[in-house]
């Protein structure tokens, strides 16, 4: 089965009589024995059949992004070397640097670097598109190389119909189901994902312990959403791409950083890595932090909001935010969502020349 077609398929009821859909299940506890929070629920099951099978492992669904990140790290014990990337999701460094562990950040443009690392690591962060630079690593290298610890991979921004982790060699996947997995804007929610039955269950130990659980209706939620990951995938890539190349071209425009086209950095790396280039389109306007935000108060269908990954396109400034120091003070980060592509631009457009 293709992944457009399973992500379609699984995680549905069999018995003759039952719905199409795996009903919300709001339930603590079962007959005979069973409570919730230790072995799951019908509705969780269902989520993580659906994205365990697209990942080529067995998942786990957490709260949110972060508790599946903070499951992951409770696996380390004190003193544990942990490498991030230099750019990476902020809610993961805090983590890291709130832990009794040693850091280093690398650039994930630095493969050299990170197989060296790897050699005493006991934890690799990854991002195969990092947040909000997009930057892209050799991760097929990094994979490859001799390692002493895990190698974990957050794959919120390819989602698995664009990158399988696992599949190169990975330990772990960690996503947030509340960018394009879930895709409305109307949950949070986290999974985990694992090949190795024994870091599999320290996971899921962890998950009973910390109580870091998935609600059922975000759970159902974000199922629902994933029945339409690939449409929605597809035409927010192609959007992305138009947008990117346009921006280009712009006066008003800096720099536009996405994977797709190929002034990046890591362009050879992407086309190499992922089957497309995602939904974020990150670029630097002229005229520095002041710049920025007059596009930010200028666009008008483009909603001026954190977070990614909805079908309503959304921007923001991240360098408005704390500790993002090392990104340049113009930099708009877009999600593009499925709005007409004129439209947005048109929307773009305008509030780049000040209209
Ligand atoms: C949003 C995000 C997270 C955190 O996920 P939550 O669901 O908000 O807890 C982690 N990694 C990346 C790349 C993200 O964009």
């Amino acid at each position: 089965m293709k992944p457009e077609t399973w992500l379609v398929q699984a995680g549905r009821p069999k018995a003759p009589g039952s719905p199409l859909n795996t009903p919300i299940v709001p339930a603590s506890n079962f007959l005979l024995g069973a409570y919730a929070r230790e072995d799951g629920t019908p509705t969780w099951a269902a989520l993580e059949e659906v994205v365990g099978g697209l990942e080529g492992g067995q998942a786990l669904a957490f709260a949110s992004g972060m508790a599946a990140a903070a499951a992951v790290f409770s696996l380390l014990p004190p003193n544990a070397r942990v490498v991030l990337p230099t750019d990476c999701y902020q809610g993961v460094v805090g983590l890291a640097e709130g832990g009794p562990w040693r850091l280093l950040r690398l650039p994930l443009g630095d493969t050299e670097a990170w197989v060296e690392a790897a050699k005493e690591a006991d934890l690799l962060w990854l991002e195969p598109i990092s947040n909000p630079l997009l930057e892209v690593p050799d991760l097929r290298a990094i994979a490859g190389a001799p390692r002493k610890g895990l190698l974990a991979v957050d794959n919120t921004f390819p989602t698995p119909l664009n990158l399988r982790p696992l599949d190169l060699g990975a330990d772990l996947v960690v996503h947030s189901a509340t960018k394009l997995l879930g895709g409305h804007s109307d949950l949070l929610l986290g999974v985990a994902v694992a090949r190795e039955e024994t870091l599999l269950e320290r996971l899921r130990r962890a998950r009973t312990l910390q109580g870091a659980t998935p609600g059922a209706l975000e759970a159902f939620l974000a199922l629902r959403g994933l029945r339409t990951l690939a449409v929605r995938l597809e035409r927010m890539q192609k959007t992305a791409q138009l947008l990117a190349e346009r921006l280009q071209a712009h006066p008003q425009v800096e720099r536009v950083l996405y994977p797709g086209l190929p002034t990046h950095p890591g362009h050879d790396r992407a086309r190499e890595l992922l089957r497309g280039f995602g939904a974020v389109v990150s670029f630097v306007v002229k005229g520095g932090a002041e710049g920025a935000d007059g596009v930010l108060g200028r666009v008008r269908l483009i909603r001026h909001a954190t977070s990614l990954g909805g079908v309503e396109s959304t921007m923001e400034r991240r360098s408005a935010l704390p500790g993002q120091g090392h990104l340049p003070p113009g930099l708009l980060r877009l999600s593009v969502g499925l709005e007409d592509p004129e439209d947005l631009w048109g929307d773009l457009k305008g509030a780049l020349e000040g209209a």
